[in-house]
């Protein structure tokens, strides 16, 4: 039996603000408001991420202007919803059974436990987490973070990572997220990591992370900074050499930092770069090789490419 009853209303976009304002008089509360504009906005004043705005988002957002509530699915949970729509006509309203979990919980659905490379598991941490035979079990709960595992661009850089990750490795990650990738060569045998984001939540995310997957707090640092503007920031990541630096983020960081990290690099070390749409894939290769670079390892699926390349005149690690 439902549990809820989900009340959508569509409008057109000029009229979303006067029909919540209705509703909002009308005494509904919780009120979801859902506008494709406001979300190309969105998208227009964080346009440094532009490219890895999840593509089902996008479509899903696409000539949409509604909003809704939720009710019990009652009597007197319909008569709850008439009087929130008292009045209000020139609007239609769909009216969805909804249980508990998907409304409290309907995001978790989309994370489903993935298997990646030849060793990797990814397993979300409401889930059992126990690996198919030969992988290791990498459990995260990436709560408002970049970083599920589900991502194409993601996938390739975990799979780069079970490629080059080894005992002892010291690992810099750039864009940690919910540290999904840093954890994951940790796991693999790293000795130590380091996490930068600028994002101010992820570094609590990607501790969290570390300490359901055993890692221990001493092997892992994490700092919330902007690794392109932040000169002591720079100072500080230069200042050991690194076996392994993770990016996966946008064309427009991995340039820059393309002239940045070959010095921060130990001999032999490798730079594993991703969350590169591909039209921008022959820049990002220019600018690696600009700033001598090999690239060993270029991967692409759905349309992202990810780079695996070391310092020209080292020799293979
Ligand atoms: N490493 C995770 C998350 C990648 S998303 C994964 O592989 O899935 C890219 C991340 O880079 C985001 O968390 C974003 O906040 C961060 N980021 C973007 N620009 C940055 C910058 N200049 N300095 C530090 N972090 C940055």
């Amino acid at each position: 039996m439902a549990q809820w009853l989900e009340y959508c209303l569509a409008a057109k976009p000029e009229k979303l603000d006067g029909l919540t304002a209705r509703l909002t008089a009308n005494g509904a509360e919780g009120l979801v408001i859902e506008d494709e504009q406001d979300f190309r906005r969105f998208l227009e004043d964080n346009r440094q991420y532009w490219d890895y705005v999840d593509e089902e988002l996008e479509k899903r957002m696409t000539g949409v202007a509604q909003v809704k509530f939720y009710v019990p699915a009652t009597d007197d949970g319909r008569a709850e919803a008439e009087g929130y729509l008292a009045g209000l006509t020139d609007v239609s309203v769909t009216i969805t059974p909804m249980e508990e979990e998907d409304w409290a919980n309907g995001w978790k659905k989309y994370y489903q436990p993935l298997e990646i490379g030849k060793r990797l598991y990814v397993v979300p941490e409401w889930l059992p987490h126990q690996a198919p035979a030969g992988r290791v079990s990498l459990i995260l709960n990436p709560g408002l973070t970049f970083g599920t595992g589900a991502h194409p661009t993601t996938q390739l850089c975990l799979e780069e990572v079970e490629r080059y990750a080894a005992e002892g490795q010291r690992v810099l990650d750039l864009g940690c997220g919910s540290g999904i990738l840093s954890i994951a060569a940790l796991k693999l045998g790293a000795d130590y990591a380091l996490g930068v984001d600028i994002d101010p939540k992820a570094p609590d995310v990607a501790r969290e992370n570390g300490e359901l997957n055993g890692v221990s707090p001493e092997s892992y640092r994490l700092l919330a900074g902007d690794v392109l503007g932040d000169k002591s920031l720079q100072t500080e990541l230069a200042g050991r050499p690194w076996d392994l630096i993770l990016a996966n983020i946008v064309a427009d960081v991995i340039i820059p930092l393309s002239g940045m990290v070959g010095p921060w690099l130990a001999k032999g070390g490798r730079f594993l770069c991703a969350g590169i749409i591909d039209t921008r894939a022959g820049e990002v290769r220019a600018a690696l090789e600009g700033n001598g670079f090999i690239i060993e390892d270029a991967l692409e699926r759905k349309g992202w490419c990810a780079f695996a390349c070391r310092r020209a005149g080292e020799g293979s690690a």
